[in-house]
């Protein structure tokens, strides 16, 4: 009988991104990788975007698996190069916000939990959002988080309490909301933004949702759209977001949507995966279904 051929395997490390320290985990892969499944590979970043061009290497290499160990970000970079080919996306999750990963039920700072997927896992085709830009894995938009994004880009925030006061003072002192027009397929909207975000994933990062779920398989955004408010309202607001009743919020409205488009002009500050964006021009945000392969939990069935 001829031996099942091992699948190559690449890790991509970010040594320095997010505030986990990543430094232990070619020992962990070491130790728990199934060594009859897989030959591995650990290649280190040295520069932003750098693990787009491993991955797109690996790609060429016949490698049929790459590895971000890091959060959404580093997801982000990796899946630029994988999408549309049969290389499919593990994860090995170490950001402050695990947004995708958490959707997909992958243990976040659990490096034996997550490389047991990597193990025991299926291979599923998901969902990403493409823009005119690059794709997104998890969510994009504009509003009070763009504004959070880019106060806070070179500062790791760690968790939801420190997000959640990282919030309270970007509204309290600088905040002022957008003025945008935004075409949500057949829907057009003008108004003072306080929130625009598209998501393919369920989870914003930092173990919140907005939505109670969203599919990364039904080919659609799940958006939500949050007119300025009067400050005084603002406890009663984040009261029904952290009680994921965002339907309570009278300046809410959801949407799902195949294609965005969001006119740009000289203020506007996009985040894209939790990375702050600054772009003038319009921004196109598009479904596209099932174009990316990602190993996931054996057990996952909601997703
Ligand atoms: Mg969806």
């Amino acid at each position: 009988m001829e031996e099942a051929k091992k699948k190559k395997v690449m890790f991509i490390i970010n040594p320095i991104s997010g505030v986990y320290k990543k430094k232990n985990i070619p020992e962990k892969v070491a130790r728990y990788i199934d060594y009859v499944k897989y030959d591995y590979t650990i290649r280190f970043t040295q520069y932003a975007g750098h693990a787009t061009l491993i991955a797109q290497q690996a790609v060429h290499e016949g490698y049929e698996v790459c590895v971000a160990v890091g959060g959404d970000g580093s997801i982000n970079e990796v899946a630029q190069s994988l999408v549309g080919t049969d290389t499919a996306l593990g994860i090995i999750p170490y950001g402050s916000g695990n947004g995708f990963a958490t959707h997909l039920k992958i243990p976040p700072r659990d490096a034996k939990g997550a490389l047991d997927v990597l193990n025991t896992g299926k291979t599923v085709k998901l969902d990403l959002i493409k823009s005119n830009l690059r794709y997104i894995v998890s969510n994009a938009g504009f509003g009070i988080d763009s504004s959070v994004a880019r106060r806070f880009h070179h500062h790791g925030i760690r968790g939801l309490a420190s997000y959640g006061w990282a919030v309270v003072k970007e509204l309290l002192f600088y905040f002022q909301p957008f003025h945008a027009k935004v075409e949500i397929d057949d829907v057009t909207i003008e108004r003072e933004f306080f929130l625009f975000t598209a998501f393919n994933a369920n989870q914003y990062g930092y173990d919140y949702a907005v939505f109670p779920f969203t599919s990364m398989k039904d080919g659609v955004m799940d958006v939500i759209v949050m007119t300025r408010f009067p400050v005084w309202k603002l406890p009663y607001i984040v009261a029904c977001l952290i009680g994921k009743r965002s339907d309570l919020i009278k300046e809410a409205e959801a949407y799902r949507a195949k294609k965005i488009k969001i006119h740009g002009h000289k203020k506007m500050v996009y985040q894209f995966d939790g990375d702050s964006i600054i772009h003038h021009d319009d921004i196109t945000l598009e479904a596209v279904p099932q174009c990316i392969n990602v190993i996931v939990p054996e057990n996952l069935n909601a997703y």
